[in-house]
């Protein structure tokens, strides 16, 4: 059932159950962190690896305190300007985080969202939210309530509307080496060049092996294949135009565009993410064009990269991983 009532949300949450939630960034399957119970319910329902680790999302800094054992300094100063807000921080667990939410790590991925709707649950709540994207894992992230129904209605009692997703990608996310230095693990809502200003320079380090499996990404959302339309996906440089021969025919064919059309593809097969060439645009309507895009009566899609400056990094690498 889809609606905007936090009680229900709320009791559905304390009996253990999950419910889809609205972030700035996409939306997330949530379950009470602390409880493995439903953590494993998330896991399964997304049909989520087990290696894959969950972001835990709170309302306030007293809140994450109580889940982590210290804060690198950097990672203060990240936390007091960016929360809320679409930014994780990888910092060392306290023994009460399940080892299944952090899929055995000894640090918790956490941030505090800032979506009005959630932040109002998370204060009604005596424990924190573990909250992966809510879709079936490996497919096309959800930024509406109505695309968390479309494919996990039949088993998520409740999904709290809190409309389109402003932001529209996952946050970024950046952990910290024995040094204290920062260092991105994925790129995301929170733009580098931001983040920058804070840190100085980082270093993306995109994915790296996992200590405790074989496979298994450092930060998961690196997976190589994500984010991934049913139909296949090619992609363009900018300014690049499909060459469409042989069997494929102009109408066969789809195009995900950045700020105008591509000759050659019928403008009913065109969907453009950003008219005004603005990369916020872009990152805002990725996904929910990336699902249209997948429903068009054509066979081959392409989707052209958009310039690689503040979102549209974010909104490349995820281009690059649905077209994997
Ligand atoms: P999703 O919301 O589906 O993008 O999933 C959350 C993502 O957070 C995972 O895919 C990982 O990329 C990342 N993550 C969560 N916990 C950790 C951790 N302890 N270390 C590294 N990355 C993490
Ligand atoms: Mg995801």
């Amino acid at each position: 059932m889809i609606g905007t009532d936090l009680n229900a949300a709320r009791h559905w949450l304390e009996a253990g159950n999950v419910v889809g939630i609205p972030t700035e960034t996409v939306y997330g399957l949530a379950g009470n962190a602390l409880n493995e119970e439903s953590v494993l319910t998330i896991f399964r329902v997304k049909n989520r690896p087990a290696f894959d680790p969950l972001i835990v999302h709170t309302d306030s800094l007293d809140k994450v305190r109580e889940l982590v054992r210290y804060f690198p300094p950097v990672a203060e100063q990240l936390a007091h300007t960016c929360w809320p807000g679409p930014l994780t921080l990888l910092l060392p667990k306290r023994d009460h985080v399940p080892d299944l939410t952090t899929s055995g790590l000894d640090t918790v991925a956490i941030r505090i969202p800032n979506h009005p709707l959630t932040l109002a649950l998370l204060q009604s709540l005596d424990f924190p939210l573990a909250a992966p994207s809510a879709n079936p894992f490996g497919y096309i992230s959800p930024t509406t309530a109505q695309h968390v129904a479309d494919q996990l209605g039949d088993q998520v009692p409740y999904i709290l509307d809190g409309g389109p997703c402003p932001v529209g990608v996952e946050s970024t996310i950046i952990g910290f080496d024995t040094d204290g230095q920062a260092m991105v693990y994925r790129l995301g809502g929170m733009a580098l060049e931001q983040l920058e200003a804070i840190t100085g320079p980082l270093r993306v380090q995109m994915s790296t092996s996992n200590p405790h499996a074989q496979n298994a990404p450092q930060a998961p959302g690196m997976l190589t294949s994500h984010y991934a339309p049913r139909k296949p996906l090619t992609l363009l440089a900018y300014g690049e135009t499909p060459s469409i021969s042989g069997t494929l025919s102009a109408e066969s064919v789809g195009a995900l565009v950045f700020s105008g059309t591509l000759p050659g593809i019928p403008a009913a097969n065109q969907l453009v993410l950003a008219p005004t060439g603005d990369v916020l645009d872009a990152a805002r309507n990725l996904f929910a064009y990336l699902r249209q895009l997948d429903n068009l009566p054509v066979t081959q899609l392409y989707a052209q990269l958009v310039p690689d400056e503040g979102l549209g990094r974010a909104v490349n690498d995820r281009l690059r991983r649905a077209a994997a």
